[in-house]
């Protein structure tokens, strides 16, 4: 049916004051989703204020990662984001039918919800919007390019050599749409040896500087490679929990990494 004239999507507005950060990876596993609420945590307990969209039609796992478990409710025309540890959250998983039925999430109906999801939201005045995107170069990437130009992507890598090939293939859509890589972070980067200082590096080694440097050719704008981040047991139970790990064991390396991540940006 006819919908009438589109809203302008508030963060697409000239002159808007949120910094949005689209969350991107070449496959799925790499941790772009504990990455994305790691630093919604980080963020917000600095006292930014802080909205997710988790737009991971695939994963949709932020919401269990930030220990979310109502669902949005409607006031008026506008739809209201639930909250946890002083984050609005927004997943395609709050709007399945009941029961586990999979949505076969066409490009259309994925630019509609994404259009939504920016729209219809109430998300107030953010400082940063962070965007889960599924993996790889999908229809979503596309939307996001061309609903929101000013979105910086955040690319996230293990540091194995399959995985940077395809993150960077991921990355360098924005050459196409003209979008600024904020930068590379390179996840699972290696584990600490529990006995001694040693790092073991399980997934090798380099994938996160072989994507930023690529990338930086590609675009032809510096692309750095924004941290490093340490395979932690904590971090995976904490995902697990609700409880981010930045916010539950602050001192740990991956914390400190991805809080160092976070304030950088
Ligand atoms: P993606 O969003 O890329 O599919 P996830 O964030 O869902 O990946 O991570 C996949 C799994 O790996 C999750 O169980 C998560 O807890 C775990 N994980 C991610 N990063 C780390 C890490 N640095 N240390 C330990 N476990 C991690």
């Amino acid at each position: 049916g006819d919908r009438g004239p589109e809203k302008e999507i508030p963060f697409a507005k000239a002159g808007s004051l949120t910094r949005v950060f689209a969350v991107a990876s070449g496959k799925g596993g790499v941790g772009k989703s504990s990455v994305t609420v790691n630093l919604a945590a980080a963020m917000a307990a600095s006292g930014l204020k802080v909205g997710v969209v988790d737009a991971d039609i695939y994963g949709h796992s932020v919401p269990r990662m930030l220990g979310v478990s109502e669902l949005p409710t409607k006031v008026e025309d506008m739809i209201m984001p639930p909250v946890a540890h002083d984050i609005k959250v927004i997943s395609v998983g709050m709007f399945k039918p009941p029961g586990n039925t999979p949505v076969v999430w066409r490009g259309p109906m994925l630019d509609r919800a994404l259009y939504q999801f920016l729209s219809d939201v109430y998300w107030g005045d953010l400082d940063i919007l962070l965007m889960d995107l599924p993996p790889g170069t999908g229809d979503i990437a596309i939307s996001v390019a061309q609903r929101m130009p000013s979105a910086e992507l955040l690319v996230v890598t293990t540091p194995q050599q399959a995985a940077a090939e395809v993150a960077e293939r991921a990355g360098s859509i924005a050459s196409q749409t003209h979008q600024q890589v904020a930068g590379v972070i390179e996840n699972m980067a290696w584990l600490p040896c529990p006995h001694c200082d040693e790092r073991i590096a399980v997934f090798g080694e380099g994938g996160g500087q072989a994507v930023a440097d690529g990338l930086t050719r590609t675009l032809g704008a510096r692309v750095p490679l924004l941290g490093q981040i340490p395979i932690d047991l904590r971090l995976r139970e904490g995902g697990d929990e609700g409880k981010p790990l930045v916010l539950t064991d602050p001192d740990t390396p991956a914390a400190a990494e991805l809080r160092r991540i976070a304030t950088g940006l």
